[in-house]
């Protein structure tokens, strides 16, 4: 039996890589940090949380890791552990660096010292590319980080590379695009839409404020990313892959769609706050995949409408059940109004 290890399970690509990796036979063991209170809703809302192992492990403290990897005797490791969202980079910087960039190379070192045959997947990212002008991004483009978060990622994307030219790891960057789900973290664009477009149907609430509505993004669904990831470790040789569906949308469109779904005209429910503005911002992504089609046999089949009906779908249901005074697994019951978060860097004056 092969042992896979998820860094980052209780994350919305964790949770689906566990599931799919546990239809393939494999053992699955995860990494979660030790929080005052307890996060697994993913894992439990996929129905999953007893089929997984779970080891401690911040990406901070390099025993952990070393710990982890000899505790799970990996076959495959997956990073997708980070501090994955880029407007929190803009408050939290140096923490930033130190789990989406240091911490990778954290791992790579561990690996090299004690587990050198080891496949080792790292989540790049899109947002490498940053404010560029090209039409399309492939692997080919290059990159100029507009955030904390994607220099970060750029670090841990190159001294990926650097591991497999320097030392012959089986290292591979996933370059993935946007991508969502019912398990997205309720910061991101689409789901804090889709939750807010849920509850004011339900007349649970007025409307969403939002930032930079303008931006263009190219956005899949997340269980046929997390397969993308697999088939990388399933080459002969280790590369570097984007995974996308090279359609991109303006979060007006996806607004649009959001609130057509339930009836209502999304501009008499949104107001635009400057605090959602970020510093800089990423105007414009769309992937090409054509490498990943062709040598990982690998495209996408959601697209954009449909996965905004299954997010909505899922969130009007939650609302409703919760209404109803049903107890499931659920981020959003308890998640604080972004109201009461005061430290949002405005968008400067230039
Ligand atoms: P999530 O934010 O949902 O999950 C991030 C995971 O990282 C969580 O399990 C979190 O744990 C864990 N984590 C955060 N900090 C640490 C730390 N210091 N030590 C150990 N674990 C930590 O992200 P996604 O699942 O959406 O994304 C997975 C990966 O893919 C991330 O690296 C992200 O940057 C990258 N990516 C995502 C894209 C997307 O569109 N979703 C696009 C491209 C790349 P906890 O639950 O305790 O906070
Ligand atoms: P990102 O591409 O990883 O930054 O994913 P996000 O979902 O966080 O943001 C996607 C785009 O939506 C960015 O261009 C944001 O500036 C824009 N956006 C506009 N309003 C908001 C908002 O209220 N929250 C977030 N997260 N993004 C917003």
């Amino acid at each position: 039996m092969k042992h896979a290890l998820i860094t980052g399970i209780t994350g919305q690509d964790g949770a689906y890589l566990a599931k799919f990796l546990l239809n393939k036979g494999y053992k699955v063991f995860g990494t979660y940090r030790r929080l005052s209170t307890p996060n697994f809703w993913r894992l439990q809302y996929l129905g999953i949380f007893d089929q997984v192992e779970l080891l401690p492990v911040d990406l901070l403290d390099s025993f952990s890791i070393i710990e982890s990897i000899k505790i799970s005797k990996p076959d495959e490791i997956y990073n997708l552990a980070a501090q994955s969202f880029v407007g929190a980079s803009f408050e939290q910087p140096l923490a930033s660096a130190e789990i989406t960039g240091l911490g990778v190379v954290k791992f790579l070192e561990s690996i090299r010292n004690i587990a050198p045959d080891v496949k080792f997947y790292q989540a790049s990212t899109s947002e490498m590319f940053g404010d560029n002008q090209f039409t399309e991004q492939s692997e080919e483009t290059i990159f100029d980080p507009s955030s904390p978060y994607a220099a970060a990622k750029l670090y841990a994307h190159n001294m990926v590379k650097i591991y497999r030219k320097a030392y012959g790891l089986f290292a591979c960057n996933g370059i993935l695009f946007n991508h969502e789900s019912p398990l997205r973290g309720l910061e991101f664009v689409t789901r804090k839409i889709t939750n807010a477009v849920a509850k004011i149907s339900l007349g649970l609430e007025d409307h969403i404020e939002l930032g930079n509505i303008d931006a263009k993004r190219d956005w899949g669904f997340a269980p046929e990313y997390v397969e993308a990831m697999w088939l990388m470790l399933q080459q002969k040789s280790p590369d570097d892959y984007v995974i996308a569906t090279n359609e991109t949308h303006t979060i007006k469109e996806f607004l649009e769609v959001a609130f057509d779904f339930v009836g209502l005209d999304w501009e008499k429910h949104i107001k635009i706050d400057e605090r959602f503005m970020r510093p800089v911002d990423v105007r414009y992504l769309r992937g090409n995949f054509q490498k990943s089609k062709s040598d990982l046999g690998w495209e996408p089949k959601t697209r954009f409408n449909d996965l905004a009906e299954i997010m909505l779908k899922s969130d009007i249901e939650r609302w409703d059940n919760w209404s109803n005074g049903k107890h499931f697994a659920w981020d959003a019951w308890n998640y604080p109004n972004e109201k009461k978060i005061l430290s949002r860097k405005l968008k400067l004056d230039r």
